[in-house]
């Protein structure tokens, strides 16, 4: 008997050992690569449309155009989808897909598909990736499938999802999509109702946040300013301070976006952060 208790009991040591060793292995590789998602016009007098309170006055910024694509494990999330490629001088280069392609990935190992809103330059090329679960915030998506807001956001895109046959999640608040805090979709609504930003937690490079339209371009960011085609100012305020909080608390790199300036925090395309 006491031979018997004695077996067992390395059976659970080498169980806890194997656990261990099991997870261990199991935190999963996280990367960032950022891809062309469109195609920079020429510089933008963002005094425009860019401001509600007549700022940025002779202030021209290069705006340019991406997406995300983040491996977790074997899974990979594309964040934004960019232009489509009917977009005219502004239409990205390279597919998503083929970039994609270029990365190594099918689109079939896409798992997700998240989207920061629904204006004309995130969505162009979602309907490329049919097979993925689309995150979106659910007050943006309760627009898109709303027949009498066409004029507000362009459904066609996502019709694979809106007629059933794609998975769909909207997304009310934040969503950590992998369940372990690596990539987060935060809730920052105002420049659209159900507008999110992301939040990807790296091993090497530490903690990034990408902007999604929160904020344009640097500017931008510091006078928390107000594009005056957000939909709710009050809204837009609040989530660029929530944004900065989090930002200055994770000592986050901060990724705008739409800012050329800003393409330099993350390496040259096909090579990933860590
Ligand atoms: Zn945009």
């Amino acid at each position: 008997m006491r031979r018997v208790l004695y077996l067992l009991a390395i059976g659970v040591c080498a169980n806890a050992l194997m656990t261990a060793s099991a997870s261990a292995q199991a935190a999963p590789e996280v990367t960032l690569t950022r891809l062309d998602c469109g195609t920079n016009g020429p510089p933008t007098d963002v005094a425009l449309r860019f401001t509600d309170t007549y700022a940025y006055d002779g202030v021209k910024v290069q705006l340019v155009f991406n997406c995300y694509l983040i491996k977790h494990g074997n899974d990979y999330f594309v964040w934004d989808s960019g232009q489509p490629m009917s977009a005219g001088p502004v239409a990205p280069k390279t597919p998503l897909v083929d970039l994609l392609a270029q990365a190594g990935v099918k689109p079939e190992q896409v798992k997700y598909v998240g989207i920061s809103h629904y204006h004309g330059d995130h969505i162009g090329q979602v309907g490329s990736l049919p097979k993925s679960t689309l995150l979106i915030g659910k007050k943006d998506w309760d627009v898109l499938t709303d027949p009498k807001m066409g004029a507000v956001a362009n459904p066609a895109n996502f019709a694979n999802w809106i007629s059933g046959e794609g998975k769909v999640e909207p997304v009310p608040g934040d969503k950590d999509v992998f369940g372990d805090g690596t990539v987060v979709m935060l809730n920052t609504p105002g420049h659209t109702p159900g507008h999110h930003s992301l939040l990807v937690r790296l091993k090497e490079k530490g903690n990034v946040l990408i902007t999604g339209d929160a904020a344009h371009f640097q500017e931008n960011y510091d006078s928390n300013g107000v594009p005056s085609f957000n939909t709710d100012r009050a809204e837009s305020v609040a989530s660029i301070d929530r944004f900065k909080k989090i930002a200055a608390n994770l000592k986050a790199t901060v990724i705008i976006q739409h800012d050329q300036r800003d393409l330099g925090k993350l390496p040259a395309f096909p090579a990933s952060a860590k």
